[in-house]
């Protein structure tokens, strides 16, 4: 079935009963999602159901409230099983059936999870739930210790199983599954549905209905993507300014190690950024207070790895920044889930590296989006930025400080070395302003993009002069250059692929080497490489083709950095 054979009707069509439309009313649901006109009444019905779709449409719900609408109160017995790859997850959807049932007398829902003390999960057990919400591996133990009884089960859910899938779960939920005797109704929810995951819906689930919200409807309505092809050492400048000109509420960066959220997060702490890191290593309390603060505002951005964004479901995320390139494409579409949440728009931005551009056709091949190219402000733009900010800090500094004392010091060093005023506080300015130049250049071209050659053969990129410009290096035979150490520098330090350096000639006193055309950053980066223990200096050769000079011509604002 797809989404736009839906004909969209209110929550009340379906009967859910007076208390679940209150509780919906006051949660301000107006219309069912896609997903959840096909699914609440199927459930109703009894069908057992194989749902698909992306994460933020609202699956929770799309099971919660048929199993809400027919659950016995009366009986105080586990009525209903979700199971859920995370304890956060699990703690969620416990949470949205409490939400639901705000309006019920006496309903129970029990999360249950690893980490919890057993003797909390087992007083509420004895009290008596309607609903268990629980990750595998503890909902296992508690079945094998027979302290949680399945006898008097009629829906069982697996929520995002491509989660459990992936994590590793598939064994655990296949073995609870086999505990169940007596008959139920099966709900599976997934957003995606790889090949493993319909082979346990086909094993274990009763003729099930296939329900599929189609991918590209949603991306494309509610997450705009784009993409920014850059360097790999580019990279943080790109986010440094993309954070100044975007306009943004909370941000969730993904990156591939821990030690990158880390790394990342110091350094746009550095710069006064809110942010923090969010990787598998940070333990469930720190953890559940970060998620605290980066949902209230406390803390804009988050850097990530996939693992701990998990089921995340933060609102307020305007932006998913793919820092490093996600593993594949479903965890592409799970970390941009992350963002376009209850029905706001949302952005995602995909850092890739030329090298990497396969991936960016991939994505679109699968999710049947067109991603558009992301533009970086440009340099004068942000020297603008820059500048009115610090024009406003000055004026607000006069308006508001008492400045008698460092007038005092101004006036004393100004006679005791007798230095213009104006020149004083320019140096000023550049001390302020050491770590973050107020002129900023350009961010360098990729050294090269791939999707630019036209030729399939990469041969033709070595071939092909007009790629090549040739450089004069001060090393050479007498300083006991060899050319693997020459290429090995150039490529280090350079970035630079060493198979784009081409013919090296090793003279008496220095050496031609052919290279790519470079960005400034990086030919000023060279100039600076040792080798054989000689300052390389590269200098264009004069002649050379494709020489650009005007790119290398000193600007008046040649000092200031790439930052
Ligand atoms: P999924 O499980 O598909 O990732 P969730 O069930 O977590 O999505 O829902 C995402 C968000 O959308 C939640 O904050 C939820 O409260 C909200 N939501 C769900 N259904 C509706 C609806 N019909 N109207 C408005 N908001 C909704
Ligand atoms: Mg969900």
């Amino acid at each position: 079935m797809k989404t736009d054979l839906i004909k969209v009707q209110p929550f009340s069509a379906f009967e859910l009963g007076e208390n679940i439309e209150r509780a919906l009313e006051k949660l301000k649901y107006i219309t069912p999602s896609p997903i959840q006109a096909l699914m609440i009444p199927a459930m109703l019905a009894g069908a057992d159901v194989v749902a698909q779709a992306q994460t933020g449409t609202g699956k929770t719900a799309a099971f919660a409230l048929p199993i809400l609408a027919q659950l016995n109160l009366a009986l105080q017995a586990p009525q209903a099983l979700i199971l859920a790859p995370t304890r956060e997850l699990a703690l969620q959807v416990a949470n949205e059936f409490k939400q639901y049932a705000q309006f019920y007398n006496k309903f129970r829902v029990l999360p249950i999870y690893g980490g919890q003390p057993y003797t909390t999960q087992l007083k509420a057990l004895k009290q008596g739930i309607h609903v268990a919400v629980g990750t595998p591996g503890r909902i296992m133990d508690h079945l094998r210790r027979g302290t949680l009884s399945l006898a008097s089960l009629k829906w069982l859910v697996l929520d995002e199983a491509d989660e459990m899938l992936r994590m590793g779960f598939i064994d655990d939920v296949s073995w609870i599954l086999e505990q169940i005797t007596q008959p139920h109704q099966k709900a599976l929810l997934s957003a995606t549905l790889p090949a493993p995951i319909r082979r346990v819906a086909k094993k274990y689930l009763n003729q099930p209905q296939e329900l599929t919200v189609n991918a590209k409807t949603l991306t494309a309505d509610l997450i705009r993507q784009r993409y920014w092809v850059g360097d790999q050492q580019n990279k943080l400048n790109a986010l440094k300014r993309l954070l100044e000109s975007e306009v943004y509420n909370a941000i969730i960066v993904f990156v591939r190690t821990k030690k990158e959220t880390f790394d990342l997060s110091e350094q746009l702490s550095h710069e006064g950024y809110a942010c923090s890191a969010l990787n598998g290593d940070v333990p469930q309390n720190n953890r559940e207070q970060l998620v605290r603060r980066f949902k209230s505002g406390s803390i804009n951005i988050l850097i990530a790895t996939d693992v701990a964004a998990r089921g995340l479901d933060v609102d307020r995320i305007s932006h998913v920044i793919n820092y490093d390139l996600p593993f594949d494409v479903e965890a592409y579409t799970h970390r941009i889930g992350r963002t376009g949440r209850a029905g706001r728009q949302g952005e995602a931005i995909l850092f890739i590296t030329p090298r990497e551009k396969r991936f960016l056709r991939e994505i679109e091949s699968i999710t049947k989006c067109t991603l558009e190219p992301f533009t970086l402000p440009s340099a004068d733009w942000l020297s603008n930025q820059r500048i009115t900010q610090f024009k406003e800090k000055i004026t607000n500094i006069v308006d508001n400080k008492d400045l008698k004392d460092c007038e005092a010091l101004v006036q004393a060093y100004h006679a005791e070395k007798n230095i213009n005023l104006s020149t004083i506080a320019a140096a000023l300015v550049e001390l302020v302003h050491k770590d973050k130049p107020l002129w900023v250049s350009e961010l360098p071209k990729p050294v090269l993009d791939f999707t630019k050659q036209k030729s399939k053969n990469k041969r033709a990129i070595f071939d092909n002069s007009k790629e090549k410009v040739q450089f004069r290096i001060e090393v050479g035979a007498m300083h006991g250059a060899k050319p693997s150490q020459i290429v090995g520098a150039i490529a280090n330090e350079g970035g630079i692929n060493g198979r784009n350096i081409g013919a090296i000639q090793i003279r008496e006193h220095y050496s031609f080497v052919e290279l790519p055309d470079l960005s400034k950053q990086i030919f000023e980066k060279l100039r600076q490489v040792r080798v054989s223990g000689q300052l390389l200096k590269l200098a264009r050769v004069h002649g050379s083709a494709s020489l650009e000079n005007k790119k290398y011509k000193k600007k008046k604002r040649s000092a200031s950095s790439f930052k």
